[in-house]
C-alpha cells in the first residue's frame, strides 16, 4: 500500500497534544486518597440536585431537549440576559471548541497568555489556526501590554482566562477595559470565567455585565467547578446573537443530556446553598495560602479553587512526595504544580509535604 492509498487527515492534527487529565490518587495501604489534580468540587451533590437528575434519568430512552429551553430560561432569568445571548454545551470547553471552530481557520492567529488552560492550544490547533502564546508576568498575571503587541492583522480571537488556570490571579476590570479598548472590534475576545464564583477581588470583571457594552466579547461559564457538576458536562456562553448563533450551528445535536440539564436547573435553584460551599472553599484557600506563605512559599495570589506552586525543576519530585501521602496534584514539569483546594484533610496532607519541603 502506498501513502496515496491511505486515508488522510488534516495536517493540523499532526502534532495536537492529547489533553492530559489530572491523575487519580493511588495508594495501597488502605488509607484514604484525595484528588487535588482536576479542580473538582469536593462536596457530594445536594440531595435536591441528585433527585432532579435521578428523575430525569427515567426518560433516558428519549433524546434530551435539543434547545435546552428550560435551562436557557433559568440562565436568562439568573443573569437578566435574553435567551438569544445564551448557548449551552457539554462543558464550557465544548462551547469554546464550537466558538473557535466557527471563527477560525488556517492562517488565522489566536492570542492568549501562557501558561494558561491546557485546552486552549488543542482547541486552536484543531481549527487549523496558529496559537500565539504570550508569557505571563513575573507574578503570574496576564501581560496585557504584551498581548496587545501580539495582535496582528491575522488575529482572529484572543482568549482571556480569569482567574487564570493554573496560576490563580484574576484579571482586574481596569486592565481588561483598557485592553478591550485597543483590540480591534472585529477580533473576538473570549473571557473564560470558569472560576468566577470563587473570585473575591473587588476590582474584578463580571463578564455577564461587561459583554453588554462589547459586541466582540463572549463569556464562558461552567457548572463543573462551583456548582459541582463536573461529571455531567454543562457549560454555557453569554454573548451577542451573532456569536451565539455561530456556536449553536457548530454544536452537536442533543449534546447536553436531560440528566445534565435537570441537574443544572436544580443547581441554579439551589444556588444559595452551593455558594455557601464555595465560601467554605474560599476560606480553606485563604488558610492554605496563608500557611504556604508563612512557610516561605512565594505563591501567586489566587482567586480560583486552586493554588500554584512555583517549583521549577522540583515539580515532579514534589508531586511524587504528595502522591506518597495519597494526594494527587497536577504537575507541569519544569514549571510548577497546580493544587486544587479540596476537603480539609486533603489540604492538610498537601500542606504537610509543602511546609516540610526543602528548597
Ligand atoms: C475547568 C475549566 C473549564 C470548564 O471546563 P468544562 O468543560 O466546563 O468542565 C473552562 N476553562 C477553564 C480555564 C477551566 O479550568
Amino acid at each position: 500500500m502506498t501513502a496515496q492509498d491511505e486515508v488522510r487527515f488534516r495536517s493540523c492534527l499532526d502534532d495536537v497534544a492529547a489533553y492530559k487529565p489530572g491523575r487519580p490518587p493511588e495508594r495501597t495501604d488502605g488509607r484514604p486518597t484525595y484528588k487535588l489534580s482536576s479542580n473538582e468540587n469536593p462536596y457530594p451533590p445536594l440531595p435536591g440536585v441528585l433527585a432532579a437528575a435521578t428523575a430525569a434519568a427515567e426518560d433516558m430512552n428519549r433524546y434530551p431537549d435539543h434547545g435546552a429551553v428550560d435551562l436557557l430560561e433559568a440562565l436568562s432569568e439568573r443573569f437578566g440576559v435574553p435567551i438569544s445571548d445564551l448557548a449551552v454545551g457539554t462543558g464550557s470547553v465544548a462551547v469554546l471548541y464550537h466558538l473557535l471552530q466557527a471563527a477560525c481557520t488556517h492562517g488565522d492567529e489566536v492570542v492568549y497568555a501562557w501558561r494558561s488552560f491546557e485546552a486552549y492550544p488543542i482547541a486552536v490547533q484543531l481549527t487549523g489556526a496558529t496559537s500565539v502564546q504570550v508569557p505571563l508576568t513575573e507574578d503570574a498575571r496576564h501581560d496585557f501590554k504584551a498581548m496587545e503587541a501580539a495582535i496582528t492583522d491575522r488575529t482572529k480571537a484572543v482568549l482571556v482566562c480569569t482567574p487564570n488556570n493554573p496560576t490563580g490571579p484574576a484579571v482586574r476590570r481596569d486592565e481588561l477595559l483598557a485592553f478591550l479598548d485597543v483590540v480591534p472590534p472585529n477580533v473576538l475576545v473570549v473571557l473564560d470565567e470558569a472560576y468566577r464564583e470563587f473570585v473575591r477581588e473587588p476590582e474584578t470583571v463580571d463578564g455577564a455585565e461587561l459583554y453588554r457594552e462589547r459586541s466582540n466579547v463572549v463569556v464562558l461559564r461552567t457548572f463543573s467547578k462551583a456548582y459541582g457538576l463536573a461529571g455531567f458536562r454543562v457549560g454555557y456562553a453569554i454573548g451577542h446573537p451573532p456569536a451565539i448563533a455561530a456556536i449553536r450551528k457548530c454544536a452537536l445535536p442533543f449534546g447536553v443530556s436531560q440528566v445534565a440539564q435537570a441537574a443544572a436547573i436544580a443547581s441554579l435553584r439551589a444556588e444559595q446553598e452551593l455558594l455557601e460551599r464555595v465560601e467554605a472553599l474560599v476560606a480553606e484557600r485563604t488558610r492554605v495560602v496563608g500557611e504556604l506563605r508563612a512557610a516561605g512559599w512565594n505563591v501567586p495570589e489566587t482567586h480560583a479553587n486552586f493554588v500554584w506552586m512555583p517549583l521549577g525543576d522540583q515539580t515532579v519530585a514534589f508531586a511524587e512526595a504528595v502522591q506518597a501521602e495519597g494526594v494527587s496534584v497536577r504537575p507541569f514539569p519544569g514549571e510548577g504544580a497546580r493544587v486544587t483546594i479540596g476537603e480539609r484533610e486533603a489540604n492538610d496532607l498537601f500542606l504537610k509535604v509543602a511546609c516540610a519541603w526543602r528548597r
